[in-house]
């Protein structure tokens, strides 16, 4: 792995960093690039315009890995909430979480609780939950949960992590449930024997997947190619089309505030463009996972130190 996205990679888990990083007012304003602001009505509001612009979005509240479980009820309170307003506002937008936000590093069953009641809130209001896949560590008591609640419930769709080398046999065992997946190619540091360390595997990887998810498409599948890039999705596109796939009938998925014009462009060809619009004051792991992404969004950082 590239020395500058390791070394990101570990201050994303470094506690002393994610207790003082935050509080530097050059990084408070650098984040905005990626998150419009810490609260869900920011993150509705644009919810609204990119509706403009012929975009769904996904709403997520930045937070993981919980000392006590009333921090997983205060976290399950706030999208019910949340889901309640989209619902009210009439906006096309689902909501995604992650787990470990929801107790899962401290008691399986309550997790499991706390997930079906938002499933269950959700499909009231005709709306839809996602579940994130977080470090390797936890992927099978994701998908342990994933399929517990996919036996009860149609709208949840979780995510699978291209990076994986279990990965393509964890989509060949839930194809037959009919899920929603959506496939991306994973933003943890990761060891080599769990983890392709080369990109170009991690990418091959992707459309691999990509391929078995195309012909469930139509039957049964909800399939999300969440990913900025474009050649990939491209050729993902192309293998559509050769399997007559309709442009509409799966979602690109995209995070705020990167390939905007990406996003635009795939929406004037007739694609399904969602955009993934986190917020929340617990911004610091996840922007640090940006930054790995692209090195070079550290430079960012620095203009606005000067
Ligand atoms: C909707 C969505 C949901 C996601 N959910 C999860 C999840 O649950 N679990 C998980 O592990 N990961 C998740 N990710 C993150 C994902 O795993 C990748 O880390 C991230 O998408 C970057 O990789 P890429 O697919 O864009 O490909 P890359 O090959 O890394 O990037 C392709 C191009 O996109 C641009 N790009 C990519 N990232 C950035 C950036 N941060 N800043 C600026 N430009 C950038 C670059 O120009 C690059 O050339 C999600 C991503 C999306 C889009």
């Amino acid at each position: 792995m590239n020395p500058a996205k390791s070394a990101l990679l570990w201050a994303s888990q470094n506690p002393r960093l994610k207790r003082t990083v935050p509080r530097l007012p050059p990084v408070r304003r650098a984040v905005r690039r990626f998150m419009p602001g810490e609260d869900v009505e920011s993150a509705l509001s644009v919810t609204e315009k990119l509706s403009t612009l012929g975009m769904t979005t996904i709403i997520t509240r930045l937070g993981e890995n919980l000392n006590d479980l009333s921090e997983a009820d205060a976290v399950t309170a706030h999208y019910l909430r949340a889901i309640d307003h989209i619902n009210e506002q009439g906006l096309k937008t689902e909501v995604s979480i992650k787990l470990t936000q929801l107790g899962l590093d401290l008691d399986h069953e309550y997790t499991y609780q706390k997930l079906e009641s938002l499933i269950e809130h959700a499909g009231q209001k005709d709306n839809w939950v996602w579940i994130d896949m977080e470090l390797s560590d936890y992927v099978d008591i994701t998908l342990e949960l994933y399929r517990r609640a996919r036996q009860r419930f149609s709208n949840i769709g979780v995510c699978l992590q291209s990076y994986l080398y279990r990965t393509a046999d964890d989509l060949n065992e839930l194809i037959p449930l009919n899920p929603a997946i959506r496939l991306v190619k994973g933003a943890y540091m990761e060891p080599k024997d769990v983890a392709f360390p080369r990109k170009q595997d991690v990418d091959d990887n992707f459309m691999k997947c990509a391929e078995m998810m195309l012909p469930h498409i139509g039957n049964g599948l909800r399939a999300a190619f969440g990913t900025h890039d474009v050649p990939l999705l491209k050729q993902i596109v192309q293998q559509a089309n050769s399997a007559e796939v309709p442009s509409d009938a799966y979602e690109i998925q995209m995070l705020y505030g990167i390939g905007i014009s990406d996003q635009r462009r795939f929406v004037a060809e007739g694609h399904h463009v969602r955009v993934l619009i986190s917020y929340g004051p617990d911004w610091y792991p996840w922007y640090m996972r940006r930054l790995a992404e692209r090195p070079a969004n550290v430079m960012f950082v620095l203009k606005n130190l000067f």
